[in-house]
């Protein structure tokens, strides 16, 4: 892989949008060039386009959505063309994942694994849009049959973050794609490059011109774009609680609908008859996945007072077990992180908890690596009012708070204006079934961490945002429901007298 990495070294992707089927440049050929976190080399040029370019491309949906070709064609047809979307992801699994090692620094096998469980998302959505159906109610009297009709809200913009890039996409693009709508697909500044790559799958796979379409950018003004259009029906929008709420803002233009998937500060709950062993490594997963960049991080332990300190200890020492390094080499574990000024954001708040109070249990110690490489750090003595105890940090850093009994550990869970996800470890199955009923977020794992699959709904609790992405819920997310009113036989009655 490295030799493959350094002829990307030697020669940066040069990445096109994808506007009405065509690969094109952005109006006045300006690029984003993107380097490795990792490796400070440059990797990839994306286009950098304007707003015209995204209204061009907002046109083109709404063109081919208007059509009817995507939006009216047979369901299995769908299918045909997003179960060879996957195949393709799947036979360029390799390529796909050294280029998110190299915009993201993510390792190269966190990275593939990925990407194989995109592929996954678009087999599964090629199943759901034979299975969208509507209903029927046969009840409201003989002379009437009311037909439900499940049809494809229309336009839909999907923006996505700099994270998980093929992955966030790939939990909506292809249940868009199932439920018949015409797609803007807006990827990060960031890390733009499979989501172009993707592109050509599509056109490879058969789908309509103009059906999806994908304008590279900043936020503003291809982002903005999106959300301002009033030929925009819908927007998916996957990023932070900030853009979020100016997406909302947005959207009172044309009372377009939104799905948002923001923020979180999500809790780990560690009780005392848990397997301990099973828990720290749980723990460890759930914290640093993805060096914590990761939306349901599990950046809160809640940690029951008679295990804290022995817990804490068996942290750390398995936390310093945990390779960090060149996400290229197999046994990295922990890649860099994004950006300087993420960077930076990790190094301040951290600064601020032990200012503050907490105690840094292990690393906190950026300033003994090169580059942007932030060690995993456990920050002990974490008070609820702190804003490591509060704040998403994103970064691979967990904050430790104790709790005495049950209803303790569930109100410290719920104690975020965030609810994306909790992590409980209990052998007590009154306890564990006490927590996934009371703590506020959108999943819940029991005994296990970031298990995922297709069949099972994703979004957030308060603040974290709203909709549901993925499942059959996924697929309807982007479906608008018709009510038909079918008089059956001659209409006797009459609204006018005499007529
Ligand atoms: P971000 O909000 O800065 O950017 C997200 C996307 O929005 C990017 O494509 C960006 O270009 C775009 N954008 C920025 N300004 C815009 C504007 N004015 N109009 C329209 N689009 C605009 O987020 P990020 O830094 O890329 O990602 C990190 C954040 O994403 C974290 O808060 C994380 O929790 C959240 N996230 C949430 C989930 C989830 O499923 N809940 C998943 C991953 C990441």
């Amino acid at each position: 892989m490295f030799d493959k990495a350094n002829r990307v070294f030697e020669t940066p992707t040069r990445y096109q949008n994808f506007i009405a089927g065509q690969f094109v440049d952005a109006t006045g050929g300006n690029v984003i060039s993107r380097e490795s976190p990792a490796h400070g080399r440059l990797v990839s040029h994306y286009p950098a386009s304007t707003r015209a370019d995204a209204e061009t491309a907002i046109a083109a949906a709404r063109q081919s959505f208007e059509s009817g070709e995507w939006a009216f064609s047979y369901g299995g047809d769908r299918a045909r063309v997003l179960r060879t979307v996957a195949g393709l992801i799947r036979q360029n699994a390799e390529e796909l994942a050294l280029i998110e090692t190299l915009e993201t620094s993510k390792p190269l096998d966190a990275a593939h694994g990925e990407v194989m469980f995109s592929a996954e998302l678009w087999d599964y959505a090629a199943g759901a849009a034979r299975m969208l159906a509507g209903d029927s109610h046969n009840t409201l009297g003989e002379g009437m049959l009311g037909l439900v009709l499940r049809e494809p809200i229309g336009v839909v913009g999907i923006i996505t973050p700099w994270n998980f890039p093929l992955l966030i996409l790939s939990e909506r693009l292809p249940f868009a794609l199932a439920a018949g709508c015409s797609i803007v697909v807006k990827p990060s500044e960031f890390t733009s490059g499979t989501a172009l790559m993707l592109a050509h799958y599509l056109k490879e796979a058969g789908l309509p011109d103009g059906i999806c379409n994908i304008v590279a950018g900043t936020g503003d003004p291809v982002g903005q774009a999106i959300l301002d259009s009033d030929d925009v029906d819908m927007v998916a929008f996957t990023g932070s609680s900030r853009v979020g709420r100016a997406a909302i803002a947005a959207s009172a233009g044309n009372i377009k609908k939104l799905s948002l998937e923001l923020g979180g500060k999500s809790p780990s709950v560690v009780f005392a008859d848990c397997d301990l062993d099973a828990a720290v490594d749980g723990v460890i997963k759930a914290g640093t996945i993805n060096m914590g960049e990761c939306c349901i991080a599990g950046s809160r332990l809640l940690v029951d007072a008679r295990i804290a300190d022995a817990f804490q200890l068996r942290l750390a020492e398995r936390l310093l077990s945990l390779r960090m390094g060149d996400p290229l080499d197999p046994s990295s574990r922990i890649g860099a992180i994004i950006n300087q000024a993420q960077f930076d954001r990790i190094s301040a708040l951290v600064r601020d908890g032990v200012r503050d109070g907490a105690r840094i249990i292990c690393g906190g110690d950026p300033d003994n690596h090169s580059g942007l490489y932030y060690p995993p750090t456990v920050l002990a003595d974490v008070k609820p009012g702190m804003a490591v105890a509060k704040e998403e940090i994103f970064g691979p850093v967990v904050s430790v708070m104790q709790f005495e009994t049950l209803d303790e550990a569930i109100s410290l869970a719920n104690d975020t204006e965030y609810g994306l996800a909790a992590y409980v470890w209990t052998n007590d199955l009154s306890k564990a079934l006490s927590c996934s009923r009371r703590i506020r977020a959108g999943r819940v794992w029991v005994n296990s961490a970031l298990a995922g699959f297709p069949e099972m709904p994703l979004g957030g609790f308060k603040q974290s945002g709203n909709g549901r992405e993925t499942g059959r819920y996924g697929v309807e997310e982007y479906t608008e429901l018709k009510s038909v009113h079918l008089q059956v036989g001659p209409q006797t009655e009459r609204w006018v007298e005499g007529a």
